[in-house]
């Protein structure tokens, strides 16, 4: 059982708030996953020369009791059943879900690196998991997370935009808010 995983989810196409929502509250009906902590929704400029709509986005952390190449097929499936086509490299999308981090587990297969490869430039990976997590340290270089988010200049937008209630993702199963 892995306790500590990150997810990142984001979408600039359709009603994004209502798609980021969607795609948590799958994930917390498939039976392997479990204790999901939500960060907020944030608005975030594209990181793309492709000229698109800003990006909601935001991320979890949960416990995951498969191996990460199924979680990666789970996130794919719910992926295509929000109505995500894969479509030009880096354009605008219905969804996209990434495996951020999976503790502290480093990975290099063809299909799959973890953490995700791009997790420590991207402002819209870092400021999520640093709100659920704070002390969080990058498992490849052995840094603060936080410190590659200080690194960053102004040039990605990223705003808060509203927290999510809990009410809106998880079934009670899976709820571990504490004061339940
Ligand atoms: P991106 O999220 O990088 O903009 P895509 O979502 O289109 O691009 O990329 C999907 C592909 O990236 C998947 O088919 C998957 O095999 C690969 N990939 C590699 N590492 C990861 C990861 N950590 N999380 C999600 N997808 C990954
Ligand atoms: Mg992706």
């Amino acid at each position: 059982m892995a306790d500590a995983v990150f997810i990142g989810i984001g979408s600039n196409i359709g009603d994004s708030s209502a798609v980021c929502k969607a795609a948590a509250r799958e994930l917390a009906r498939d039976q392997r996953a479990a204790c999901f902590t939500l960060s907020s929704l944030y608005t975030t400029s594209p990181v793309s020369d492709i000229v698109q709509r800003d990006f909601l986005n935001c991320a979890l952390r949960m416990s995951w009791s498969g191996s990460p190449e199924a979680l990666l097929d789970c996130l794919m499936k719910i992926e295509t059943s929000l109505g995500r086509t894969r479509e030009i490299p880096d354009g605008p999308r219905t969804i996209d879900l990434d495996i951020l981090l999976f503790e502290d587990m480093v990975l290099d297969r063809p299909s799959l690196t973890i953490p995700h490869p791009r997790l420590h430039v991207r402002k819209f990976a870092l400021v999520p998991c640093l709100e659920i997590d704070p002390t969080l340290v990058h498992p490849r270089y052995g840094r603060p997370l936080a410190e590659f988010l200080e690194a960053l200049g102004d040039e990605q937008r990223i705003e808060y935009l509203e927290r999510i209630g809990e009410d809106e993702i998880y079934p009670a199963r899976n709820c571990c808010t504490g004061d339940t």
